[in-house]
């Protein structure tokens, strides 16, 4: 094959050389590296894409420009890039992206990472992004041509597009229990369940606009969820955190009793954790929000409880058109076990995907619907009870009357109690 990189000078690129400067690894020497080390097509796209970088920098002003590029059968997937420069950079001016689901809880073989990267080599130009924002395999620059054979191939190995567009967006999963002892449900079950349900509106999209779930395994949300997730499942527990004095008193006497109340009884947010004079901890976990900060800290020490499940909080997003939101709580605790626990979180997904469907306005995210049409609202429309968990700040809401709380409480306890026993009736 006639190597075509070495037909063309490499493109200077003294602006792009400085960001190689600092300690930090710079993509500027992974692009480098593949323009000098890549197959002969990866080189030349390689050159020409660091050339019009460099371009870019120069003259402060982006030069993609989009336009509409898909596979068979689907509505979305593939971000289009057309350049236009194009004349002096030829060999990179379509530069498309497919963004590919990732595997739940990001687990892969290396065989499959080896083939995914021989399938880019080939069809486009060997840059590969693990994992894109949203948790999308970013499979980066090829052209119009070879978009769909790249797809095929690509689907032939097991994996499917992952969102763009007002679409089911690509889900993403914490690396769950399968490695992590704080994990309180199988999120990767969850994860896969959820996305092969709603396939077809990611296939064809029909939604207002985008919808993502997410799943984490625990309060430390590591896959951003609560701030990034339409639907985030987040895992937590209902009885007692478990703590093992030995290891407490263990844990204090390595680092002092000083440090200790420095980094967990007055870290914790609802001053919950005591520490006691003979070194053991108590717990108020009527007061314990399940943040997980002090089981972080004293791993050994503390973990979860053993009744374990999952809250939904319904609504986070990146800015739009009413700013950052953060999920709201919806389902407070909710058991994600058996069979049939799984097929009633597929049914509330349902429901919340339809409620979006039938009332979001075009470009608006489900948090932005609730936003416009009020808490009270929504929960009506979705089939859910107000509970007083979803009160965000209970402590410093003025709604919220301490005088007389546990009176007001203890008739909810009530009410909820008929309610579980006529529904069982
Ligand atoms: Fe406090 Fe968070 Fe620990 Fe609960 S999990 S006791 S809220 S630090």
């Amino acid at each position: 094959m006639k190597d075509e990189s070495k037909d063309k000078a490499t493109h200077a690129t003294p602006i792009l050389d400085e960001l190689e400067g600092g300690k930090w690894p710079s993509f500027i020497t992974g692009l480098k590296h593949l323009r000098d080390e890549g197959t002969p097509s990866n080189r030349a796209i390689m050159n020409d894409l660091l050339g019009q970088l460099e371009h870019s920098y120069e003259e402060k002003l982006g030069f993609w420009k989009g336009g509409t590029i898909s596979v068979r059968g689907y509505g979305g997937g593939i971000i289009p890039r057309f350049s236009e420069v194009a004349d002096r950079f030829p060999a990179s001016k379509e530069f498309h992206t497919l963004r590919v689901m990732p595997p739940p809880g990001f687990h892969y073989t290396t065989d499959v990472l080896r083939k995914m990267c021989d399938i880019w080599e080939e069809y486009g130009s060997g840059l590969i992004a693990f994992h894109g924002q949203s948790g999308d395999i970013m499979f980066q620059g090829t052209t119009s041509e070879n978009t769909q054979p790249a797809f095929d191939a690509l689907n032939e190995l097991g994996f499917d597009l992952g969102g763009a567009g007002p679409a089911l967006r690509t889900a993403m999963s914490c690396v769950g229990h399968a490695r992590c002892e704080q994990s309180c449900f199988d999120e990767q079950r969850a994860h896969r369940l959820m996305i092969n349900t709603f396939l077809d509106e990611m296939h064809r999209p029909s939604l207002p606009y985008k919808f993502k779930f997410k799943f984490s395994g625990c309060g430390n949300d590591c896959v951003n969820a609560i701030q990034r997730a339409d639907f985030a499942v987040i895992g937590t527990w209902r009885d007692d955190i478990k703590i093992n004095q030995e290891k407490v008193k263990e844990h204090v006497a390595k680092v002092g009793r000083k440090y200790t109340i420095d980094t967990v009884v007055s870290m914790c947010p609802t001053r919950a954790i005591s520490l006691n004079d003979d070194d053991t901890l108590e717990i108020d976990n009527q007061s314990c929000v399940r943040c997980m900060h002090c089981i972080n800290v004293m791993t050994k020490a503390l973990s979860p409880g053993d009744d374990k499940g999952v809250s939904i909080l319904i609504g986070g997003k990146r800015s739009l058109k009413v700013g950052d939101l953060l999920g709201t709580m919806i389902v407070p605790f909710m058991k994600l076990e058996t069979d049939e626990d799984f097929e009633k979180l597929e049914e509330f997904g349902e429901t919340v995907i339809e409620f979006f469907a039938d009332n979001a306005l075009e470009h608006e995210r489900v948090g932005e619907t609730i936003d416009r049409i009020g808490l009270p609202a929504f929960l009506e429309a979705v089939g859910v009870d107000p509970d007083p968990n979803m009160v965000n700040h209970p402590r410093t809401s003025s709604y919220v009357r301490t005088d007389d709380f546990d009176e007001e409480a203890a008739k909810w306890f009530e009410r909820k109690a008929a309610k579980a026993q006529i529904s069982a009736e």
